[in-house]
């Protein structure tokens, strides 16, 4: 925190700014201070209003926007302050939970017009879904730029549970490798392929609707699998080594508590995979985060 005599001094209505030079601190007015580079902080700077107390109580997929569940009474105040602020929304969902193999959102209609199909818009790319058909979070955006910029030119990839393929797309917009893409949902295999076709692809994508576990077993020569069915525990070792090539990579995503991600690690590691990277996607609950860990496939 900025602070002078130790006195918080940053003024948390506008935001920190910065050009090629400088770093541009917003100051409370009348602050006092010994300095030239001063300048009146521009308007445009000013931070957009958010619901008092409620950060992070929705999520934005396109033009939808999803509530998440709440104890306090607060959704209805949730959908006034989306409605009111957020010009693009056409659609609000109050989501009560994610269930069932398809990991499928349900979702009750709010607000606006109770379509559920939509085009959500991230990283330069065009994802086209059913909210209501298949499994997306637009919370992973980040993590799909990181593995995106790590994969090299030719790499061929397994995504093992690829949704509408927000990885899958996202790294062969960026690069050109050969992807197999799994997923037990056919809705999720259906968008990804339209979102292959919107997003102008030209690399070779197999997608498939089948149980990854069982396909896998047919599975080998890939420089990378990417593993993000995050609330499953279930991991058969021999398969993914025998898909991978020898130095062949892993991302493994899992929400779990810190002895969980920990134990998940030490089982990689018994098993032939030396640990490249960890970092926390982002946090799931008090005890709990949506960690990205990164193997490499050591042993012969
Ligand atoms: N990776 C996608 C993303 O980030 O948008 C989707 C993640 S979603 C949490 C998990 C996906 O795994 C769902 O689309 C679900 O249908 C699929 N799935 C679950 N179990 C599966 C299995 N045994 N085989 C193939 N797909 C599976």
């Amino acid at each position: 925190m900025a602070s002078i005599s130790g006195k918080n001094v940053l003024d948390n209505n506008y935001r920190i700014v910065h050009d090629e030079d400088y770093v541009y601190f917003p100051l409370i007015e009348g602050t006092e201070i010994n300095d030239e580079t001063v300048s009146m902080v521009p308007e445009e700077n000013r931070r957009k209003p958010s619901p008092k107390g409620h950060s992070g109580a929705f999520d934005v997929i396109g033009d939808i926007a999803i509530i998440r569940e709440r104890k306090d009474g607060n959704t209805q105040k949730i959908v006034e302050f989306i409605a009111n602020t957020i010009k693009h929304i056409r659609t609000i969902y109050l989501d009560h939970g994610v269930t069932g193999e398809f990991r499928l959102r349900d979702l009750e209609f709010l607000h606006g017009d109770d379509n559920p199909e939509t085009i959500h818009r991230e990283n330069g790319i065009s994802l086209w879904m059913n909210v209501k058909k298949a499994y997306f979070s637009p919370r992973l955006a980040t993590e799909r730029m990181i593995i995106s910029s790590r994969v090299k030119e030719n790499e061929k990839i397994l995504d093992m549970f690829s949704g509408v393929g927000s990885f899958t797309i996202t790294i062969m917009k960026n690069r050109n490798v050969d992807v197999v893409a799994l997923d037990i949902n056919p809705e999720a295999i259906k968008a990804l392929e339209k979102n292959y076709i919107i997003n102008k692809i030209n690399g070779k994508l197999s997608a498939r609707i089948c149980d990854s576990w069982s396909e896998i077993k047919n599975i080998r020569g890939m420089d990378r699998i990417i593993m993000n069915n995050p609330t499953s525990r279930k991991i058969d070792f021999d398969s993914i080594r025998n898909a991978l090539k020898k130095n062949g990579l892993v991302n493994f995503y899992e929400i779990n508590d810190v002895e969980g991600i920990a134990e998940r690690m030490s089982a990689f590691t018994n098993e032939g995979f030396m640990p490249i990277d960890k970092r926390i996607v982002h946090g799931y609950s008090k005890t709990s985060s949506m960690v990205a860990m990164e193997f490499r496939r050591v042993e012969e």
